[in-house]
């Protein structure tokens, strides 16, 4: 019995030590047939023949609809141009800028569309808002012809819009978001989503009556602000928690508990679009109630 399992276990050893040195040999041919008939020639692909009696390559796009989806359009942003009607118009057509819609500062002309909205404009730059940054990818960019500020003994000058930019842009944002499922406070300037590097469009651009006029973009209740502009209230909130309200609300601005450079950019992009009598980036009661008036009201 012993000895059958020795010869049992020496047979299989054997076989091993057999099969192994066949396989190597088998691979070595391998390899060097294959080298040999890649230098004779390429080898034959075969193509499988499918046994498919009918293909459709029709598209259908109504049958099924998926319903889980949002828009990519998330964000209007608005500017100024900085410039004159022609310079815009050249800067906007050329290489290194562009924004979907101009209205320039001609009442004749029409609200020139200088990209289709599924394209990607170039307006917006390093930005960022309501948690989302490069807003290039999911905004329309609108630029209005208008000059900007000029420095005067050490203050900003701001240029007026024309009347009829006012009437145009406010048509145009009531056509885009009868088009888009949006939410109000996207509506917002290019000083919004970059409050260290952009100051337009400016405490001059009229949202609060595109609010009333057009029902476009985000406004404060004044019942809601007489709530909170309260002195007492106010004196509770830690300056982090202020800066963690403006957080919520969607800017982009750093919560440390201190009113630095950054921040204070931060408050005056916030009151140049909100507080426009006075933008000066000091945190007060009145820009506070209206920050607590904007988030109730839109459930940020
Ligand atoms: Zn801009």
């Amino acid at each position: 019995m012993k000895i059958i399992f020795h010869i049992l276990v020496l047979l299989s050893l054997a076989s091993c030590t057999a099969n192994t040195t066949k396989d190597i040999n088998k691979t070595t041919m391998k390899k060097k047939d294959i080298a040999t008939v890649y230098k004779a020639a390429p080898p034959k692909r075969s193509i499988p023949k499918y046994k498919v009696k009918k293909v459709s390559y029709n598209i259908d796009d109504t049958t099924y609809m998926a319903s889980g989806f949002n828009e990519r359009v998330q964000f209007i942003v608005l500017h100024y141009t900085a410039a004159g009607r022609d310079v815009s118009i050249r800067a906007l057509t050329g290489p290194r800028v562009s924004s979907h819609y101009l209205v320039t500062d001609v009442p004749s002309e029409p609200i020139y569309q200088l990209l289709p909205e599924n394209k990607r404009a170039w307006h917006a730059g390093v930005s960022e808002f309501q948690e989302r940054s490069n807003i290039n990818d999911t905004s329309i960019g609108i630029e209005v012809v208008n000059p900007g500020y000029r420095e005067s003994g050490g203050k900003r000058i701001y240029t007026h819009f024309k009347e009829s930019e006012i009437l145009k842009v406010g048509e145009l944002l009531r056509n885009i978001t009868s088009r888009y499922d949006m939410d109000p406070t996207k509506i917002i300037g290019h000083s919004d989503i970059a409050p260290d590097r952009k100051q337009d469009p400016g405490p001059l651009f009229p949202w609060k009556r595109l609010y009333y006029e057009y029902g476009v973009g985000a406004w404060y209740d004044e019942d809601a602000f007489n709530v909170y502009y309260d002195e007492s209230y106010y004196a509770l909130i830690s300056t982090a928690d202020i800066q963690k309200l403006f957080k919520r609300y969607g800017y982009s601005i750093i919560v440390n508990g201190e009113w630095d450079e950054y921040n204070k950019k931060v408050v005056g992009a916030f009151q140049k679009h909100f507080r426009p009598s006075l933008y000066n980036g000091e945190m007060d009661l009145e820009t506070f109630a209206i920050l607590m008036a904007l988030i109730k009201k839109y459930n940020k």
